[in-house]
C-alpha cells in the first residue's frame, strides 16, 4: 500500500469534484429566461402595437373620406339640383365641390399608403411569430437538456463525495492536513514523478528523495514542496 498513491487518488476525486461544481454553476446559470427569446417577444409586441396604431389611423382616414363624400354629395345636389341659377353662387358651389374632392383625394392616397404599410407589417408579424416559435422551441429543448445535465452532475457529485469520504478515512489527520494545505496553496498537492522529474515543478529529484518515495510514505519534493507520487 502506498500513501502517495492514495493521496493522488484523493486529489483526482477532489479535482473532479471541483470541475463538477463549476459545471453545475455554469449549467444553473443557463437555466432560466433566454434574452434572445425575450427580445423576440418584445419585437413582436412592438410590431403588434404598430399595427394597432396604423389600423386606427386607417379607420380615421376612412371616416374622413366618408364625411367628405357626404359633403360632396350635398354640394353636388345643390349644384345640379336646378334650383340655383345665380352664376356666382353656382361657381362658388363648383369651387367648394372641387376643394372637397381634392381633400378627399388626399385622404384616399393616405388610406392606400396605410393599407400598403399594414400589409407589409402583417407579413413582418407573421415572420416574427414563426421566428419566435422556433426560438421558444429551441429554448425549451435546451432548458430540458440543461435540467437533465444538472441532475446528472448532482448525481455524480454524490458519488464523488462518497468516494472522498471513503478515501479520507485512509489517512491520519496530519497527512490530511499537509495535503489540504498544499491543495489550498498550490492547487496540485500531489505531483506525479516520471523519469525522476517532478510534474509539479519540472525539476529532477535527487536520488535520495526517489529512494524514500519508493517506500510509499509521504515524501515531499525538495524543490516545490509537493507530495511526490512515483507513477
Ligand atoms: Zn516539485
Amino acid at each position: 500500500m502506498s500513501i502517495a498513491k492514495d493521496l493522488y487518488q484523493l486529489q483526482e476525486v477532489d479535482l473532479a469534484l471541483e470541475a463538477n461544481l463549476q459545471a453545475q454553476k455554469r449549467v444553473s446559470g443557463q437555466i432560466g429566461e433566454s434574452p434572445i427569446v425575450i427580445k423576440a417577444r418584445e419585437k413582436l409586441v412592438e410590431e403588434q402595437k404598430n399595427v394597432e396604431r396604423l389600423t386606427a389611423q386607417q379607420k380615421s382616414t376612412e371616416w374622413e373620406i366618408d364625411d367628405l363624400s357626404a359633403k360632396i354629395k350635398e354640394t353636388e345636389k345643390k349644384l345640379y339640383g336646378g334650383r340655383i341659377f345665380n352664376s356666382k353662387e353656382l361657381s362658388s358651389l363648383q369651387q367648394e365641390t372641387d376643394d372637397l374632392k381634392k381633400r378627399r383625394s388626399g385622404f384616399e392616397d393616405k388610406s392606400l399608403e396605410l393599407m400598403d404599410q399594414l400589409e407589409i407589417l402583417r407579413k413582418t408579424i407573421e415572420n416574427s411569430k414563426s421566428e419566435l416559435a422556433t426560438l421558444e422551441t429551441q429554448w425549451k429543448e435546451q432548458q430540458k437538456q440543461l435540467v437533465v445535465e444538472l441532475m446528472q452532475l448532482k448525481a455524480a457529485q454524490v458519488v464523488l463525495e462518497s468516494n472522498r469520504k471513503q478515501l479520507s478515512g485512509l489517512f491520519d489527520a496530519e497527512t490530511l492536513e499537509i495535503y489540504q494545505e498544499l491543495r489550498k496553496r498550490k492547487g496540485v498537492a500531489v505531483a506525479k514523478v516520471e523519469q525522476g522529474i517532478c510534474h509539479g515543478c519540472r525539476i529532477t529529484l535527487p536520488n535520495t528523495d526517489l529512494q524514500r518515495a519508493k517506500g510509499g510514505g509521504v515524501v515531499r519534493c525538495s524543490s516545490c514542496g509537493r507530495i511526490i507520487f512515483l507513477a
